[in-house]
């Protein structure tokens, strides 16, 4: 990722924590998305939530990708940034009036609609504003995935989506929104998904859905499959996740009809390798058998451990000791949950060596929060340092 010495001489001028995030892997990894990806049939929506940082936008931008976004305030920084709102396309199980309202005067691409009354709000909503919308069905497909359970979003368990057995209400229903336009089908299994089965499943059941609705006189133009392309945490260096093999299945696998897309809505394939977590040890100590390495950043910067029991890199930069040993690395946080790693060996570690959290662009400084009033923190990136 960095050349040691250049980089820890760069992060020794600078107050921890903070996020790094090192342009040339970012750049690099959406050239290989582009390469990869059909220009003819599919697009590309960066999922917003997963790093919304003003900087990393505007480069995701350059490359001509569109904006998935959960939040009226994301579509906002989306259009602040210069995306334009016809490559913006909104979903979100609990979407308020105040926000389909405001998506709606924004002439976006189409909403990821997630429920029967979601579809009749946003109608009597376009209704007021005399205007006829675009929007798209979320379906819950029922598949399981093999990632962490917090982050399934396609099961049969989860909120998300119509239920699939209830798609065949969908042409009548339609029928009575004068309002909306139905121009597409979405569906989104989760994130991490380190298998292609769920994926080849999904290509199943999209062609069994494009069909019937087809055969009701309804011919949709997108088909949104979500994001979900895992990336290779055990190798932050240069390892940028499989973007031929994700696309191609895809792409061979859906039949499309006439002028029919793929969506994808990637976010941790796109922005996760570039960043890092920097910080500084507090304080190392040993307690009952354990050694502690205690950082200056925690779960208000870094919740993923906690709530994922995720597991990232650690790298101590200032270290040049050749002996290793068996750490907890832990953050200041008031809660026994703010962990790092444990047992987790390190070159051995002193107070104020500069300790890198690897992989961490994605859901990383998007999820933090201002717990123990810690507040946010600072993002430096590899070309203006
Ligand atoms: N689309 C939707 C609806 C999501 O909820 C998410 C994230 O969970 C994504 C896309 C992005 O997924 P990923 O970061 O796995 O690419």
């Amino acid at each position: 990722m960095f050349n040691k010495n250049d980089i820890l001489n760069k992060f020794q001028k600078l107050k921890t924590p903070f996020y790094y995030y090192d342009i040339d892997i970012l750049k690099r990894n959406i050239e290989s998305l582009i390469k990869y990806l059909d220009s003819e049939n599919n697009k590309i929506h960066y999922a917003i939530k997963a790093n919304s940082n003003n900087y990393l936008l505007k480069i995701i931008k350059e490359y001509g990708i569109g904006i998935d976004a959960v939040s009226s305030n994301e579509i906002k920084e989306a259009i602040n940034t210069g995306f334009e709102s016809k490559n913006i396309v909104f979903a979100g199980v609990g979407k308020s009036d105040d926000e389909i309202t405001y998506a709606i005067k924004k002439n976006i691409s189409y909403f990821n609609c997630e429920s029967f009354q979601e579809l009749e709000v946003i109608n009597q909503l376009a209704k007021n504003l005399s205007k006829k919308i675009n929007i798209s069905i979320r379906i819950n497909p029922n598949i399981k995935t093999e990632t962490h359970k917090n982050i399934q979003t396609g099961f049969r368990d989860n909120k998300f989506g119509i239920d699939i057995n209830d798609v065949n209400t969908i042409p009548s229903f339609i029928k009575k929104l004068k309002n909306i336009n139905l121009v597409g089908i979405h569906f989104h299994l989760g994130s991490q998904i380190t298998s292609n089965e769920p994926f080849i499943k999904l290509c199943k059941v999209v062609n069994d859905i494009n069909n019937f609705l087809s055969e009701n006189s309804i011919n949709i133009k997108f088909i949104n499959v979500g994001g979900g392309l895992s990336v290779n945490y055990n190798e932050p260096l240069n390892s940028f996740p499989n973007y031929k093999d994700f696309f191609n299945l895809y792409n061979s696998n859906i039949n499309l009809k006439n002028n029919q897309k793929i969506h994808f809505e990637l976010g941790r394939s796109i922005i996760c390798q570039c960043g890092s977590l920097v910080s500084r040890i507090l304080y190392t100590k040993q307690s009952f058998g354990r050694k502690y390495i205690i950082l200056d950043s925690g779960m208000n910067n870094l919740i993923r451990p906690a709530l994922y029991n995720s597991k990232h890199i650690i790298l101590n930069l200032s270290s040049n000791s050749s002996d290793e040993e068996l750490y907890d690395v832990v953050g200041p946080i008031c809660e026994s949950s703010d962990v790092f790693r444990e047992n987790y060996s390190l070159p051995k570690s002193s107070r104020n060596d500069i300790i890198v959290i690897c992989s961490t662009g994605a859901y990383g400084d998007s999820m933090s929060s201002n717990y123990n009033l810690r507040g946010n923190i600072k993002s430096y990136y590899s070309d203006t340092i």
